[in-house]
């Protein structure tokens, strides 16, 4: 209910308050993962310190023992020394350790004791810091607890230790007493060493269980945040797909309110020029007539402008209906090229034409294909120079139709092949050639095709020419 609730809140947000939601969120998780990072760093530095430290503890334990077993037998002072010298081992750690039980430790005293324990000085803020943070999590608290103990066998090793050195010392005493009450010391010596060495052995496998369970605490710890941050950057990555979604359809949707509203007035406009321009004899001047007919070659530029605009809103915006009729290919390409036969005559362009003579008539959109051919012929049109040449090639094979427009006009650079699908893209060459072209045709070639199934590519070299091949599949 409450995960519901606050989904809802969530979705009430606007893009821009989500967008901070989850940045704000992927901030605290990074914050998280780095707090996380440096406790997991230190929190295993110290483990790994600890079982080193006890590694030592144990062998100056040990080395003390016999040092001390030795002194038993050969009454020499040297070998009690030695005991003294690797009793100082744990006697350093116990320092660090009583210290650190008290609310306001010396560090000083902490960092001298564990440095007398063997350890090196580069772990003594680990050791502490895990000793002070961590001593009430169960692991830890266990390792303190036999610690303590085996601290306490080492105060019972140094009083025994104690015993023997006064009984080998005393002089009043008989060789066969001293030796028998010695010989009982080293017994109980030996029991404490046994009991010290279960300790020990206790110590480790403590720590080591702890350093498994938070190792394997850590590693879950990490999954989740890793999983979490994942979450979130696909959450993110659908936001903008979304936004730059929604962006995208209210552009079109403006273009094409306002190509709808633009179109009304030009068309009186052209309707007005065009009569103008028809006026009898002596209506108008020679220069009021050439104004007028430059005005009606503005006015239906601007109206074929406002038809492709609309051809991509409507494409673009999914909201085109399609017509399938029988459409007979060799009349539609006649169509299109009588449209263009003025320009092809102007430039005294070779047009060659070819459409399957057995060619049936073909079940496809008429509206789509001849704006897949004004745009490509045209451009043949547009783009070759005076008595260049121009070819258009129909043919059908079992489950598709083929078209080929070809020129030998400027081609286009091989460094702008790639873009020359993207709206209102124009290739250099084209610019200098032709500077009234919108870059719009070929992107509403490609939609026009997409939208019938079909394909379209190219091949093209920049000052000989180009080809565009469309397959449209038929049924
Ligand atoms: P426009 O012709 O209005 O510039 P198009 O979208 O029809 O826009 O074409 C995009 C670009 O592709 C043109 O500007 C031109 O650079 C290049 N182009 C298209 N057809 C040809 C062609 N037959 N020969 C050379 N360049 C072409």
């Amino acid at each position: 209910m409450q995960s519901a609730l606050s989904f809802k809140s969530l979705k009430a947000h606007t893009v821009q308050n989500r967008f901070t939601i989850i940045i704000a969120l992927i901030f605290l998780i990074l914050v998280f993962v780095l707090v996380n990072f440096w406790f997991s760093v230190r929190i295993m530095s110290g483990i790994r310190a600890y079982v080193g430290g006890e590694g030592l503890w144990s062998k100056s334990q040990k080395e003390a023992v016999s040092s001390l077993v030795r002194y038993a037998s050969s009454s020499q002072e040297s070998d009690y020394m030695q005991y003294e010298k690797f009793l100082q081992v744990p006697l350093g750690d116990r320092q660090a350790r009583l210290e650190m039980d008290k609310p306001n430790p010396g560090y000083a005293v902490v960092r001298n004791g564990f440095i007398q324990g063997g350890n090196s000085p580069d772990d003594v803020g680990d050791l502490t810091f895990l000793y002070r943070n961590f001593h009430r999590v169960s692991y830890m608290h266990d390792a303190i607890a036999v610690w303590t103990a085996g601290d306490a066998d080492i105060a019972e090793l140094q009083g025994l230790a104690g015993q023997m050195h006064t009984t080998l010392l005393d002089t009043s005493l008989s060789p066969a007493v001293r030796q028998a009450q010695v010989a009982a010391l080293v017994t109980k010596v030996y029991d404490l060493d046994v009991k010290l060495t279960l300790l020990e052995n206790q110590f480790s496998a403590t720590l080591g269980n702890g350093s498994r369970h938070i190792a394997d605490a850590l590693l879950r710890i990490t999954i989740i945040t890793t999983s979490l941050l994942g979450l979130l950057t696909v959450a993110i990555a659908v936001l903008i797909a979304r936004a730059l979604i929604h962006v995208d359809r209210v552009k079109t949707e403006f273009v094409s309110l306002a190509s709808h509203q633009l179109r009304t007035p030009l068309t009186a406009i052209n309707w007005y020029a065009e009569s103008l321009a028809d006026e009898p004899q002596g209506g108008l001047s020679a220069r009021q007539k050439s104004y007028v007919a430059e005005l009606y070659k503005s006015g239906r530029r601007m109206s074929n402008l406002i038809t492709d605009l609309l051809s991509v809103s409507s494409l673009d915006l999914g909201t085109y209906q399609s017509k399938i009729t029988p459409v007979d290919m060799r009349v539609l390409v006649q169509t299109v090229l009588k449209d263009q036969q003025h320009h092809i005559d102007q430039k005294h362009l070779h047009c060659d034409v070819r459409v399957d003579e057995r060619l049936p008539a073909v079940a496809l959109d008429e509206h789509l294909l001849t704006g897949v051919l004004q745009n490509l012929i045209s451009n043949s049109v547009k783009y070759t120079a005076d008595d260049g040449h121009i070819a258009v090639t129909v043919h059908r094979q079992p489950a598709h139709v083929y078209i080929h427009v070809s020129d030998d006009g400027i081609g286009i650079p091989a460094r702008q092949q790639a873009q020359i699908f993207s709206k209102l893209f124009r290739a250099d060459n084209a610019k200098q050639m032709d500077t009234d072209g919108t870059g719009l045709g070929l992107y509403i070639v490609r939609a026009m095709v997409h939208f019938m199934g079909g394909k379209v590519w190219f091949t093209s070299a920049e000052h000989h020419g180009s080809d565009f091949f469309v397959r449209l599949p038929v049924r």
